[in-house]
C-alpha cells in the first residue's frame, strides 16, 4: 500500500470515535436519500483512489467465496471444483469458504488480480459503499482496512443536511 493510503488509514485510526459518531448519526437516517449520497460519494472517492496502489483488502481481508464463485473460478483455471476447494479454500468459523492463505493466492506482486474478470462476488462488491440499501455495519467494521471508507463517510456526512 502506498504511503498516502497508509496515512489515510492512520488518520482514521486517530479519529475513530468521530467516525463512530458519524455512523451512529447515519443509522438514524436510513433510506433512499442516504443510499443516493453513498452512491455519489462512492463514485467521487473511487474516481481518485487507485485500488492497485492499495490492495489492502486482497492482502489482509479476503473475500467469502460462494458456490457460483467456485464454479466460475475452477472453470477459468481449468480445474475441478473439488481440486479448487482443496488447493485454495478453507471454511471459516461461520462455515463459509474463504482463501486458505492470505494474501490472496491470486494477487500478484504488482497488485494485479490474476482472476480479475472472474473474481469472487465479494471482491466485486467490496467495500459495499454503493449498495442499496446501504449496510453501515459492514463498512464500519472495515474502517481500518479500506482507506476509501473514511473518505466516503466524510463526504456523505458533509452533504447529509444540505
Ligand atoms: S480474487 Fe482478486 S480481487 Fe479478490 S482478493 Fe484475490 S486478488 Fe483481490
Ligand atoms: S477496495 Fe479499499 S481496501 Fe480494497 S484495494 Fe480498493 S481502496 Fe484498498
Amino acid at each position: 500500500m502506498i504511503e498516502e493510503y497508509a496515512e489515510m488509514l492512520k488518520q482514521v485510526g486517530h479519529r475513530k470515535s468521530t467516525y463512530q459518531d458519524i455512523f451512529k448519526r447515519l443509522r438514524r437516517k436510513k433510506g433512499k436519500k442516504l443510499d443516493a449520497l453513498f452512491q455519489e460519494a462512492h463514485d467521487e472517492v473511487f474516481a481518485e483512489i487507485d485500488c492497485m496502489s492499495c490492495a489492502n483488502c486482497c492482502t489482509d481481508l479476503g473475500p467469502r467465496i460462494n458456490s457460483a464463485d467456485i464454479t466460475r473460478l475452477s472453470k477459468d483455471l481449468s480445474i475441478k471444483d473439488t481440486h479448487f476447494k482443496h488447493q485454495y479454500l478453507r471454511k471459516d468459523e461461520d462455515g463459509d469458504f474463504v482463501f486458505k492463505d492470505m494474501p490472496c493466492p491470486f494477487l500478484h506482486a504488482d497488485n494485479v488480480c490474476f482472476v480479475y474478470e472472474k473474481r469472487p462476488r465479494a471482491c466485486r462488491e467490496y467495500p459495499h459503499s454503493d449498495e442499496s440499501p446501504i449496510r453501515l455495519q459492514r463498512m464500519e467494521k472495515d474502517l481500518d482496512i479500506c482507506p476509501a471508507i473514511g473518505a466516503i463517510l466524510q463526504l456523505v456526512d458533509s452533504k447529509l443536511d444540505q
